[in-house]
């Protein structure tokens, strides 16, 4: 059994219809989830939204290991590697397949003199190859050793047991703002995979560092595991009935993501500031462009909670703790 529905807890507090409704969504969700590596639920539970609305979730456990492919690679390790050694990266809205000529090309790439990723005596490429180089490479504070590195983290570098927690409203609550991404992500993805805000790519460069996602859109940090910054079709879905596009996620203020493209192939041309429009199917969002280093750049709902601890609470109107 790999999801329960919390019913003792449903029957206290809500009509028989209102309970039924949110069986039904539940029931949805567990089968949206079906291919994730779920560790529990989901489940209903109490939530105050980063707007301060108390309401109900649905909170679910997930690891962030899709099942169907093996992350990576993100690296190459000779500036002679093709495009296979490699995953891709972001530059004015276009993606690069991180090959030994892109990191033999990124001075003239950049502009700028100071990159050199490389050993120019034997081509091989300076990759971070711990957890403790990769960890002290991504801090946003890089160290002077570091610089001048592809930024790499493997999923082995995670505990064994390290999960993501979700908690997210399971009726939106639309809010008078939109919301930026940036605090919790943008939501959670078929596969269990987070969703995530943009990438901090100014900051990397900065520290001339790349840390390339792989050709699925994905990279490993050792806090969230790996998690996505560009939605790619290695994000399955389904095409629910009536639906426009096929449905590839759930974003932190419950409303559905779906693929960039509709289902004959062509963008929306209706989209919001926020990527969403409404069909018949009610608002939901459209993945952003691959290049464009935003999944979702906004929320037009009040967001839940992404916790690495299972059993907090969701109240996402308390302030963060300051780092
Ligand atoms: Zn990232
Ligand atoms: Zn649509």
């Amino acid at each position: 059994m790999r999801y329960s529905f919390a019913l003792p807890a449903l029957a206290m507090y809500c009509s028989p219809a209102f309970a039924d409704a949110n069986t039904d969504r539940l029931r949805d969700i567990a089968g949206f989830f079906a291919n994730a590596t779920v560790i529990s639920g989901p489940s209903l539970v109490d939530c105050t939204l980063s707007g301060g609305t108390q309401t109900s979730c649905f909170s679910i456990t997930v690891k962030p290991e899709p099942q169907d492919y093996t992350p990576g690679p993100w690296c190459p390790s000779s500036v002679d590697d093709t495009a296979d050694a490699g995953g891709i990266w972001l530059k004015d809205g276009e993606v690069h397949d991180v090959d030994g000529a892109f990191i033999a090309g990124l001075a003239a790439l950049y502009g700028d003199d100071i990159w050199q990723l490389f050993d120019s005596a034997s081509g091989a490429v300076r990759v971070t190859d711990t957890k403790e180089s990769c960890e002290a490479a991504a801090r946003p504070d890089v160290a002077p050793e570091y610089q001048n590195y592809c930024v790499q983290c493997l999923p082995e570098y995670m505990d064994a047991n390290a999960s993501m927690t979700y908690v997210i409203p399971l009726v939106p609550q639309d809010s008078a703002r939109s919301n930026r991404t940036n605090v919790s992500g943008a939501g959670i993805a078929s596969n269990g995979v987070r969703l995530d805000a943009a990438a901090p790519v100014d900051a990397i460069l900065a520290a001339h560092t790349i840390a390339p996602f792989d050709d699925c859109g994905g990279h490993v940090n050792t806090h969230v595991g790996y998690h996505y910054h560009v939605a790619t079709d290695c994000i399955k879905g389904t095409q629910d009935a009536g639906s426009d596009a096929v449905r590839i996620g759930i974003a932190m203020d419950g409303y559905d993501i779906y693929a960039r493209l509709l289902l004959d192939g062509t963008a929306p041309a209706d989209l919001d500031s926020c990527n969403g429009h409404v069909d018949a199917g009610g608002y939901h969002y459209h993945a952003g462009e691959a290049g464009s280093n935003a999944i979702l750049s906004c929320l037009k709902a009040e967001t839940g909670c992404a916790s690495e601890n299972p059993d907090q609470t969701c109240d996402a109107s308390a302030r963060p703790p300051r780092p």
